[in-house]
């Protein structure tokens, strides 16, 4: 049988070895953590830094072709494997996905809307600032995820207190947008440039963390949705894409869409289609790697996702394990846990996914399971 790599061991890798075996294929994982959630179910599993040339080698070694699962493995590393398997997707996209400077450049290449910014490189384009992009959010261009790697700011002193904290690195300066709602769009584009995508996902984030996602008809206006879809492939087809990838949306409050950013692999957004769609993401990341034909996932339930953070694992100051009976006694729950050894809050230990006939029935199993986990109401 072949065998399919994958760079990086976490949760979407391990979700992405789920998907590859079940179509029959062996799997290979390189991830420097002996005990990685993807690691640990893999068929192989070589455990080396990524930029390793015995490590790189073994994966090729083992794999006929190769992707990549974590945003922040080096585009160097996909492009010397590319020296000798077919890697998908390929170095010179992640590397702009993986620069939020570059991103934006693309963005505004295709033609969408993005946040007014400023890129921040030194003194003098701190003290060029204008103030119409207070109050705002400063970002590292790189390396930043889940809400790490950016400060809010309100004044000019506030910024360069910011910009300090953050080391001075390479940052953007997004001006603070008044946002209705967010949305995401997952799009798989094969080799030879078909594109299928998954229903446009409506996201609650809480403290900069995805919390929850809703994907039913009407979680976000046709409209709306139907421009997301078109944005998110015009974006995928500027990098010439092969494989997974995700784009963020905020919708504002005076009706318009301005793109977030892009991740180069299937997205916590898109987690409900393992269970709510025909195809999911995964399948999606497996038949785009392994050449098979693409075909245009069918939802058949409505969906709510709930993320399992590391915090539901500390009550009153002891760590405990969640109630998972309370919430499997529902209909239509779907529980995955990714086998991380140790819960920290902020963490993502694994989702929660509730489908069922309607959406007034999901919503109420979804704010069921919630409340019996301790997760926020939303
Ligand atoms: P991810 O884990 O999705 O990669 P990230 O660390 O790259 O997250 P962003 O997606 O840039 O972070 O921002 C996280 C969240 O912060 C957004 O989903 C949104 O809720 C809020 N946010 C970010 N930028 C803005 C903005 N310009 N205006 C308003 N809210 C924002
Ligand atoms: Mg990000
Ligand atoms: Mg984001």
């Amino acid at each position: 049988g072949s065998t399919l790599g994958v760079m990086g061991g976490g949760q979407l890798g391990r979700m992405f070895v789920h998907a590859a075996q079940r179509m029959g294929y062996f799997t290979a994982v390189l991830d420097p953590d002996a005990d990685s959630p993807a690691g640990r179910v893999s068929h192989h599993h070589v455990q080396a830094d990524y930029l390793d040339e015995i490590g790189l080698a073994r994966l090729s070694g083992f794999s006929d072709a190769v992707t990549t699962e974590f945003e922040n493995v080096p585009a160097d590393a996909l492009a010397r494997l590319a020296e000798k398997r077919p890697v998908a997707p390929g170095a010179a996209a992640v590397a702009i996905a993986q620069d939020r400077a570059e991103e934006k450049a693309h963005f505004m290449r295709c033609g969408v809307p993005v946040a007014p910014h400023a890129v921040i490189d030194g003194d003098e384009d701190l003290a060029a600032v204008g103030d119409d992009l207070l109050p705002g959010i400063l970002k590292t261009t790189r390396l930043g995820y889940d809400g790490k790697g950016q400060v809010r700011v309100t004044t000019r002193a506030e910024l360069r207190t910011a910009w300090d904290d953050l080391q001075r690195a390479p940052c953007v300066l997004e001006k603070l947008l008044p946002l209705a709602f967010e949305c995401s769009v997952v799009v798989a584009r094969g080799r030879d440039g078909a594109m299928v995508h998954l229903p446009v996902q409506r996201n609650l984030h809480r403290a900069g963390i995805l919390a929850v996602t809703e994907v039913h008809d009407g979680c976000v206006a046709p409209d709306l949705a139907q421009r997301a879809v078109d944005a998110t492939k015009a974006i995928a087809k500027g990098l010439d894409y092969v494989g997974v990838l995700c784009v963020e949306f905020f919708g504002l409050q005076d009706g318009s869409l301005v793109v977030n950013e892009v991740a180069p692999r299937p997205h916590n957004s898109g987690h409900w289609s393992i269970e709510g769609a025909d195809v999911s993401q995964f399948e999606l990341q497996v038949r785009t790697l392994a050449g098979l034909p693409l075909v245009q996932p069918r939802q058949h339930s409505p969906a709510i996702m709930l993320n399992l953070l590391g915090d539901l694992w500390f009550r009153d100051g002891q760590e405990r394990t969640p109630d998972w009976a309370a919430v499997l006694a529902l209909h239509g729950t779907h529980l995955h846990l990714y086998g991380k050894a140790s819960a920290r809050p902020g963490r993502k230990m694994g989702h929660l996914t509730i489908t069922g006939g309607d959406v007034a029935g999901v919503r109420a199993t979804a704010l069921d399971a919630a409340s019996r986990l301790g997760i926020a109401p939303f």
